[in-house]
């Protein structure tokens, strides 16, 4: 029987080969019997590129069959059209029969052998005519299950009005449980033996994206005591850092500029006095050195004597899957790579692409191997990993596939190339400024806007990002624009999570200010890390 995702012994205990031979078993079935049937943003596509996907046989045939790439705008564009759908096809109901026959050839082909039993004994109770009723039931129960939309968190960017949600199902959620406690269970693996137990803190902002989410779920089940909380959203920071020393917490897990700034700040200036060994899993934005080290001094200031930083990595469109550094100067391991795989692509001048060779740096492309909902393949997330291997990993010895130094795409017209749009991450939620800078145009009052992303220390390139919007109202300058400014603050709010710093000034201003002739509508002054 093939496993549909590996807990974390088994992920340590199997190697790379035995990891791909199974991806690329996983990755067929689900192209051939779940993909091709009921995707219909990816049926059209091997329509129109004349691609059998019966030919497929493992991931980097997607580059062999030259399978275009899909990139952000694509996906805000068809929403819909990338949700697994075996109800319909091509516009028009399917038999119930056939959705069925479907998912008992894919869950037999994928190696899912007790999905597959239960399928094939209801479907033959109704053939036959033996309780055909209640396993009718059984099978329709077990479609909603695996197909029907749950709940969704929302990608960044967006097209029109709201940020693009990304739909999760019952079975989809059930994978997410499986698979996000993994993630903690590899931050703290070196201290497990000893009999450690550990006593953890959400501190990822509370909004429906998947950090808090999949935070919450992971470390409720590892934990002997969990304190959920929304980082400095209900709770002034201060205050966390009281309950945290109330109740022993030893692992805290948030947003690297979010800790450094605010909690352990806070922490700094308080009483407070530290546990023995503390874990600290950063997600959510890049992890600079200096950021971890600050965090370490901090505790260590308060008398901790061992502390581990550890990166995650993931995002709304991976969804139930995840990558975790062994150690801060570890690579990230994919710790789902059964229902997910992680790959690495350069594009070439000509609009072609390759998977680029394990030394060579390439862009973060996901390409789900299960799971149901909303479902990408050979999706570009818009990050670049340094270089990837597959193998045992120098620091921790567990034999995968890893990768190394993720981070942003940050050129706005190479990100324009790979993503289709431009996006900039403030506080860790990804924005698009451009959509943001229409909407604030169209208001009545609006002359000319300046959206510039900064830090709140300039000085300072760790501090906390800022969002600045220079704003020149129509006519001459009068003396009240609080109305104005609590609309822009409002429109800016909803569509990108960020509370901005509003600034009238006169159009003449901010032209020279925003650069004269060549002005620059959007700009990103925030300081460079050394
Ligand atoms: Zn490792």
């Amino acid at each position: 029987m093939t496993k549909t995702t590996f807990t974390f012994k088994e992920l340590k205990r199997t190697n790379h080969r035995e990891i791909k031979r199974m991806q690329d078993q996983k990755f067929r079935a689900f192209i051939r019997y779940q993909v091709w049937p009921n995707h219909p943003y990816y049926r059209r596509l091997f329509k129109e590129n004349d691609i059998d996907p019966f030919n497929i046989t493992c991931i980097e045939d997607w580059a062999k069959y030259k399978i275009p790439l899909v990139k952000k705008h694509e996906y805000k564009d068809n929403l819909a059209q990338f949700v697994l759908n075996p109800s319909q096809v091509d516009g028009k109901d399917r038999d119930p029969a056939k959705i069925v026959s479907d998912l008992m050839t894919y869950t037999k082909k994928s190696g899912k052998s007790d999905e597959y039993k239960f399928i094939r004994n209801n479907g033959a109770r109704v053939k036959l005519h033996l309780g055909a009723d209640s396993a009718k039931e059984n099978l329709q129960n077990h479609l909603t299950h695996r197909y029907a939309p749950l709940q969704f968190w929302l990608s960044s960017g967006r097209a029109s009005g709201l940020p693009s949600p990304v739909f999760l199902t019952r079975y989809d959620n059930e994978m997410l449980f499986k698979n996000c406690v993994k993630v903690g269970q590899m931050a703290v693996d070196p201290w497990i033996d000893s009999g450690w137990e550990l006593s953890s803190m959400n501190l990822f902002p509370y909004a429906p994206h998947l950090g808090w989410h999949a935070v919450n779920l992971g470390l409720k089940q590892m934990s002997k005591f969990y304190i959920a909380t929304s980082a400095g959203g209900a709770i002034p920071s201060e205050k966390l850092v009281e309950i945290a020393k109330s109740f022993k917490a030893n692992g805290f897990a948030g947003m690297p500029s979010y800790l450094r700034n605010r909690f352990f700040r806070a922490m700094k200036e308080s009483d407070y006095t530290a546990p023995e060994k503390v874990v600290v899993l950063l997600a959510g934005e890049k992890i600079y050195d200096p950021v971890a080290q600050d965090i370490t001094q901090t505790l260590q200031d308060k008398g901790a004597k061992e502390v581990r930083i550890i990166g995650g990595y993931a995002s709304s469109e991976s969804k139930i899957s995840f990558a975790v550094q062994c150690d801060h100067r570890g690579p990230y391991h994919n710790v789902s790579p059964l229902m997910l795989s992680f790959e690495f692509i350069a594009m070439n001048d000509d609009g072609t692409y390759d998977f680029v060779d394990e030394d060579e740096s390439g862009h973060v492309t996901l390409f789900h191997l299960d799971g149901a909902g909303t479902i990408f393949e050979g999706f570009l997330l818009g990050d670049v990993a340094s270089r990837h291997e597959n193998g045992p990993c120098p620091l921790c010895g567990i034999d995968g596939p890893f990768f190394w130094d993720i981070g942003r795409q940050n050129d706005a017209e190479a990100q324009i190339d790979i993503m289709g749009l431009r996006e900039k991450k403030i506080k860790g939620a990804t924005v698009n400024l451009t959509a943001l800078r229409e909407d604030l145009l169209s208001l009545g009052e609006v002359e000319e806007i300046q959206v510039e992303v900064a830090k709140e220390d300039m000085s300072d390139p760790y501090s906390m990002d800022v969002l600045n919007l220079y704003v020149a109202p129509k006519g001459p300058i009068t003396a009240n624009y609080d109305s104005l400014i609590l609309e822009i603050k409002r429109i800016t709010k909803n569509s990108t999570e960020v509370t901005p710093n509003v600034f009238i000034i006169a159009f003449e201003e901010l032209l020279e200010k925003a650069g004269g002739m060549k002005f620059m509508e959007i700009c990103d002054v925030r300081p460079k890390p050394a």
